[in-house]
């Protein structure tokens, strides 16, 4: 049997915008509304049926770094808290079915160019420089032509296709970070507290009969319950599935089995403490596995452990990192935690080496796999989406390119 065919084909272009934004994550909801409200034509492009990412998609809950940002983290903050969906867990949570709706009002009011279900494939290059994106929907193989791609996809999907170099994994072995299933439960008692994510954990540990089988079923030993504002319903981030490859389209589904498994056990388990939570039932699953990290697209600028440790400065500055380093480890059942004072995400970090017209933001910037595990919460992709957006849209204003503008700025004043 033949392993490879070649396939050549002439495909409709479906329009051609100011800025293309690949995924409607928290970056690429930055990335779109900035720029669409700066006056740009911008079209949003987005694998999954509703937009959000891992706040929707993924059922995932707190917005961290949500309350250290001005602009859309507050914007989205002060929506939610309208609808009653806001509170939870730290009061940082938020119901993801109001997400979806504050989400998708938001980019109507924008007048942002949706289109959901459709995955943005390939780049499309002259030489090195990307003119859109070849797009796979319903419809078959479009084209969407742009003069600035951002790539939001979580995985730098567009960027790696476009030969911008990448790295993966810890620095020793390439290992990832392991990827999680979440789950939604109802029927948890009004008086388990709002903030203590483990305690049913401490007890349920104190009542498992076989401890080993108890880590085999769902390997992980520092879960969290996340209450969200509504009456009875919680997260539950449980379940670990390690070295598997986000970014591989097999191994991804083999993952996303792994994790319906590992749900299917901890429900199991949440019987023998009925008494201390309640009589909690399966209420959903997400659409996606979430997948903590992939690539990191290799930039001008590479955010490392030292920046992280002495909360290095920069002049090109677009999002102020507060969250701590927080790793799921690989090959442990637990999770490591490292404290910091803050540090700053440079312009530059989006910019890729060796391909034009192209950003990425969210967490397939370029960093270390340090700096990664400490950025990637929501509140910071969301902004950094804001200054990709905005950044995206100076460069078109200017008639630079996003290097070129990347490069002044990175000499000259904040952005
Ligand atoms: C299990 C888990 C728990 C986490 N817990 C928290 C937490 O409690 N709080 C917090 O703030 N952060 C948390 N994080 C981190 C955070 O969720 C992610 O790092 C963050 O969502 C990344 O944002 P993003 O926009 O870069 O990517 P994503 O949120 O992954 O969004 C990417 C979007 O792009 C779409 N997409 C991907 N490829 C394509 C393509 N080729 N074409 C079109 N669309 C595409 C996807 O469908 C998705 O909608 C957690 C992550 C995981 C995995």
């Amino acid at each position: 049997m033949e392993t490879t065919i070649t396939r050549t084909q002439s495909v409709k272009v479906r329009n051609h915008c100011d800025i293309l934004v690949v995924g409607a994550g928290p970056a690429g909801i930055g990335a779109a509304v900035t720029a669409a409200r700066a006056g740009a034509r911008v079209t949003l492009i987005e694998n999954g049926g509703k937009p959000g990412g891992m706040w929707t998609l993924g059922l995932l809950s707190p917005f961290f770094d949500n309350k250290n940002h001005d602009g859309l983290n507050r914007e989205l903050r002060e929506a939610l808290q309208a609808r009653n969906a806001w509170g939870g867990l730290w009061d940082i949570s938020f119901d993801p079915v109001q997400m979806t709706l504050v989400l998708n009002e938001m980019i109507r009011e924008a007048k942002i160019d949706l289109l959901l279900y459709t995955t943005g494939c390939e780049p499309i290059l002259e030489d090195n420089c990307v003119k859109g994106v070849f797009i796979q929907n319903k419809s078959g193989t479009g084209a969407i032509l742009a003069d600035v791609t951002i790539d939001c996809t979580g995985d730098g999907d567009i960027a790696a296709r476009a030969g911008a170099p990448f790295r993966i994994g810890r620095d020793r072995d390439g290992v990832f970070q392991p990827m999680t299933m979440m789950f939604k439960i109802g029927g948890v008692r009004d008086e388990y507290p709002t903030d203590r994510i483990l305690d049913w954990y401490t007890l349920l540990e104190q009542r498992v009969p076989d401890k080993e089988k108890f880590l085999r079923d769902v390997p992980f030993n520092f879960p969290a319950l996340i209450k969200l504002p509504r009456s009875g319903e919680a997260l539950v981030q449980w379940t670990h599935v390690r070295y598997r490859n986000g970014s591989d389209g097999e191994e991804l589904s083999c993952a996303a089995q792994e994790g319906f498994r590992q749900v299917e056990n901890a429900m199991e388990y949440f019987k023998l403490i009925r008494d201390f939570l309640g009589d909690v039932y399966l209420m959903e699953l997400p659409a996606v596995i979430g997948v903590r990290e992939t690539r990191r697209i290799t930039g001008e600028y590479i955010v490392t452990d030292d920046d992280v440790r002495n909360g290095t400065v920069f002049p090109d500055n677009i999002c102020t990192v507060k969250f701590g380093v927080d790793i799921h480890e690989p090959d442990q059942a637990g999770q490591t935690n490292i404290g910091h004072n803050g540090f700053h995400i440079p312009f530059r970090s989006l910019v890729p080496l060796g391909v034009e017209n192209l950003l990425t933001a969210g967490r397939c910037i370029s960093g270390s796999y340090m700096a990664h595990a400490a950025y990637r919460v929501t509140g910071d992709c969301l902004k950094m989406g804001e200054g990709a957006g905005y950044g995206a849209c100076e460069a078109i204003k200017r008639k630079l390119s996003v290097r070129e503008f990347a490069r002044r700025n990175s000499s000259e004043t904040t952005l």
